[in-house]
């Protein structure tokens, strides 16, 4: 089932007395293309829960639409709008087994569409068996590892059927190795089942492992929407850059002079095409070549040894963090003693925004 947003705004009264009211969600348009998964990402406050509570029904928006397929769902209620729903805390009954609580959302069904008791036992034991807790049927919550209850909150929001599977970061009270696990199953069972799902999370790497398309928020406003690799590779500003990625993009303040990229007094890159100003610089870890007669010259503070990959820890004036850090293949060796390195960079790598608006200023191809 295709979703549409169109002009979504949801507004909300100040918390405090007199205080400004809160855009949530500021006029967001996209559509989610049927079967895919889609990750909402965005630190916490932008308006990501906001976001799929809209969708859901649990709110209504202040302005705009929302449509599944082509369908006008805005009015509709929640109950009415063929979602299932997974948040963080998975509020399952604590004194009903495992089967009752997959059952329980088809026992609620009015009406001609009620399926008898076998039929309900039976479309719960499927769930269960997709997310592969069908041995576990006759326990309790309190039996069962966090993992276990979350894979049943996941069955309990398929059991009915959903057009629109809704996730609002359902691995965040998992630990860190369940948590990869979890999000590796929440992927197998979108792509079994090929419903339409959409993944909140403030993780980027989450949204990025397991989405088709991720859309990337900040303080409401929707930043950038693509395929994980796209945005990763074309971000459209500043913030995305840095939202994205582990370890994440080093920024520098930088300046383009006749063509050239001037981090201080080094000319590190040509910049054919943009105008002489200050800018803000992003370079990705991955964006750096040792090369003794490299035109960046960092101050070396350390060399981090990962097996695979080393990470070159520096410093430069220009830098706006602290340190920098570059990865490199291992099997480039970096003398470990040395006071300074030298770098080249690879300008697919190499960013440049606005000093003022941080969007992304394109250079000409080379
Ligand atoms: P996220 O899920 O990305 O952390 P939310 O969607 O929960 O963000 O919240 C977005 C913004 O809307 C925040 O500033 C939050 O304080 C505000 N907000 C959310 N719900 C309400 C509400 N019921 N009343 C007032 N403000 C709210
Ligand atoms: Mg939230």
């Amino acid at each position: 089932m295709k979703v549409v947003l169109e002009h979504l705004t949801k507004q909300f009264p100040s918390r405090r007395k007199k205080g400004e009211t809160v855009t949530a969600v500021n006029d967001f348009n996209f559509e989610i293309p049927d079967g895919k998964l889609i990750g909402l990402l965005g630190p916490s406050g932008c308006g990501k829960s906001t976001t799929l509570n809209l969708i859901s029904g649990l709110e209504a928006p202040t302005s705009g639409r929302i449509l599944f397929g082509d369908d006008d769902v805005t009015r509709l209620p929640p109950e009415n709008r063929g979602v299932g729903l997974v948040f963080q805390n998975y509020a399952l009954y604590p004194h009903l087994t495992v089967l009752e609580n997959i059952m329980f959302p088809l026992q609620n069904i009015k009406g001609a569409d009620r399926p008898t008791k076998p039929q309900m036992i039976e479309r719960a034991k499927a769930a269960a068996r997709l997310v592969q807790i069908d041995d576990l049927l006759s326990r309790k919550p309190s039996e069962m590892s966090g993992g276990q209850q979350q894979r049943v909150a996941i069955a309990r929001a398929l059991v009915k059927m959903p057009k629109v599977l809704l996730l609002d970061e359902p691995l965040s009270n998992l630990d860190a190795r369940l948590r990869l696990q979890t999000r590796e199953e929440i992927r197998r069972i979108q792509q079994e089942t090929g419903i339409t799902t959409v993944f909140v999370t403030h993780d980027q790497d989450e949204a990025m492992s397991i989405s088709d398309m991720i859309v990337v928020m900040k303080s409401g406003i929707l930043q950038q929407i693509g395929a994980p690799q796209e945005v990763y590779d074309d971000p459209v500003n500043l913030f995305v850059a840095t939202f994205l990625g582990v370890p994440p993009i080093n920024v520098f303040d930088g300046e383009v002079k006749n063509g050239r990229l001037y981090l201080g007094d080094q000319a590190v890159m040509d910049a054919p095409g943009v105008g002489g100003q200050k800018v803000a610089v992003g370079i990705r870890p991955e964006g750096f070549i040792l090369d003794e007669n490299g035109p960046l010259e960092v101050q070396l503070k350390r060399v981090e040894v990962m097996g695979r990959d080393t990470s070159v820890v520096s410093t430069h004036p220009a830098s706006r963090n602290a340190l920098i850090r570059s990865i490199i293949p291992a099997r480039n060796k970096v003398d470990k003693g040395a006071a300074a390195v030298r770098f080249s960079l690879m300008p697919e790598k190499v960013f440049l925004f606005h000093a003022d608006t941080e969007e992304r200023i394109p250079v000409d191809a080379r």
